[in-house]
């Protein structure tokens, strides 16, 4: 085992060197910490779109994971919201840390700001233009007349707790608003293993912007990242959750025995998120063919 142990520490050394492992790293606490080889975010992609103040900033930095998550969740929204774009604020500066402006967070390439999915005063669906600041029903305090989209934010909120491609540790949002989310969830039958991790998952901040004109996603940590220093603040219930998941092969070939003209069935492969899990399989069989194993195991 010595040789591993040694191969570890030469690893070690090429990070602190800047010499990296050809991937992204994060370091340190959300809030205090840096980016290593982090990747820029375009301006606009298959589904959303920043807005100049953001795109001026340039803290469109993030972790390979991050941003992997942001363009799937985007790209996957567009199959439901046709009419208007998810529009992505703030990630990370360049290399993180402190030179973020603007943020207390928001240095470690796995904090995203997003803004709400609107509606107009005509109830007609709105690409948001600038934050706005929203009372607790979820109408904007500043008279534009704009309101929160409740069902499209929902449907946001659930791409990223169930996306494959990056475990979310929070999703902060002012609370009313969450709330309205978690009713509309209900109401409309969502499978309950998915509200109770939106439940975990939903969170107003305590110590900072209560995010009534935005809502700002965290991811986990990598595990690779967590050998080079990522630090984890907060439960970390979530992330147990998720690697208990079956892996995406098995989905996969659960998706594949369930499949019309199959020959047998899979036993075990049961539960609302292995069918939500199933749906991506099932849309890897007729699209891509085949998706990478999540990058975070
Ligand atoms: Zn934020």
């Amino acid at each position: 085992m010595r040789w591993l142990l040694l191969a570890a520490m030469m690893l070690a050394g090429c990070a602190e060197l800047g010499l990296g492992d050809g991937t992204s790293i994060s370091v340190g606490k959300p809030s205090n910490g840096y980016l290593r080889d982090g990747v820029r975010l375009p301006d606009r992609g298959d589904g959303w779109v920043t807005r100049e103040v953001w795109r001026t900033r340039n803290n469109r930095f993030g972790t390979d994971e991050l941003v992997d998550l942001l363009t799937s969740v985007a790209h996957r929204m567009r199959g439901q919201v046709r009419d208007v774009k998810l529009v992505v604020a703030d990630l990370s500066g360049k290399g993180g840390g402190e030179r973020v402006a603007f943020h207390r967070s928001h240095q470690t390439g796995r904090d995203v700001d997003l803004l709400y999915y609107m509606r107009d005063a005509n109830g007609q669906p709105f690409e948001p233009d600038a934050m706005h600041v929203f009372d607790p029903t979820a109408h904007a305090v500043d008279g534009s007349g704009l309101a929160v989209d409740v069902p499209r934010t929902w449907a946001l909120v659930k791409e990223l707790i169930t996306a494959p491609e990056a475990p979310v540790q929070w999703v902060f949002m002012y609370e009313p608003i969450a709330q309205r989310l978690l009713e509309h969830a209900q109401r409309t039958g969502e499978p309950d293993a998915v509200i109770a991790r939106a439940r975990k998952t939903l969170k107003q901040p305590g110590d900072s912007a209560r995010h009534d004109d935005h809502l700002h996603v965290r991811i986990y940590c990598s595990a690779a990242d967590r050998a080079y220093g990522c630090v984890d603040i907060g439960p970390m219930e979530l992330l147990a959750e998720r690697e208990a998941e079956p892996s995406q092969l098995a989905v996969l070939a659960a998706a594949l025995a369930h499949a019309p003209g199959a020959p047998t069935s899979t036993p075990g492969a049961t539960g609302a998120l292995v069918a939500g899990s199933a749906a991506v399989g099932g849309a890897a069989v007729g699209g891509a063919l085949w998706l990478p194993l999540r990058r975070w195991r």
